[in-house]
């Protein structure tokens, strides 16, 4: 799990970062609303923990920027107990979770761990195309592990079965509608999926049909 940890309270920030390390939690922290704002629309984090009180941009202003983008991360957004306010706004415009400071740094753990574990979109939970086993609970692919993003894309190509995933149809469904004009993430991630299918030694590949999508074809 990778998180991005928006805090300007340094003391805090570095206790709580070294906690979520020990718990195998990469942590990006920054301390400033516009730094976290640039880093938020990056689709690399399964989590953003937010304090309200930034420097340069309030953190109930970042998410707010966030989903009117279309961006999905879960947000967890923390702020002083008698923000009251601040929280009930923080939850209408789109915040998954909430914690009031001072908190137990487990009690983040098991919040951030809740809100990242797959939604059951359905009762398979392992989908099947040749000789490839998608397993969306513990999310790998023949054994090998996934990032959730790379877990979304696989599972879209292997539900489509032969037919052609639209490129544009992955952009929204794992970035979000608005990222398509700017971004060649769905090419990066396809090239890290190539790379992994390969790795397990599969038959399936990943073909590439020029000006529409993706879809799985057997070598
Ligand atoms: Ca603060």
């Amino acid at each position: 799990m990778r998180i991005l940890y928006v805090e300007d309270e340094q003391l805090l920030a570095d206790a709580v970062t070294h906690l979520l390390k020990k718990a195998d939690i990469n942590v990006d922290w920054v301390a400033d609303g516009e730094e976290g704002l640039r880093l938020a629309k990056k689709p690399i984090y399964d989590a953003i923990v937010l304090d309200i009180m930034l420097p340069k941009m309030s953190g109930l202003e970042i998410l707010e920027i966030i989903r009117k983008q279309g961006i999905k991360t879960p947000v967890i957004m923390l702020s002083a107990l008698s923000e009251v306010e601040d929280k009930v706004k923080g939850l209408e415009i789109g915040a998954d979770d909430y914690l009031a400071k001072p908190f137990k740094t487990k009690e983040l753990i098991a919040r951030l761990q809740a809100l990242t574990r797959r939604p059951a979109l359905c009762d398979t939970k392992t989908l099947q195309f040749a000789d490839l086993t998608l397993d969306l609970e513990n999310r790998t692919v023949n054994g090998l592990p996934l990032t959730e993003k790379e877990a979304s894309i696989l599972e879209m190509l292997m539900k489509a079965g032969d037919k052609t995933v639209q490129k544009d149809y992955i952009l929204a469904h794992v970035w979000g509608a608005d990222m398509v004009a700017e971004d060649n993430y769905v090419e990066v991630y396809m090239s890290y999926l190539r790379k992994k299918l390969k790795e397990t030694g599969s038959k399936v590949e990943i073909k590439t049909v020029r000006g529409l999508g993706y879809k799985l074809m057997i070598k």
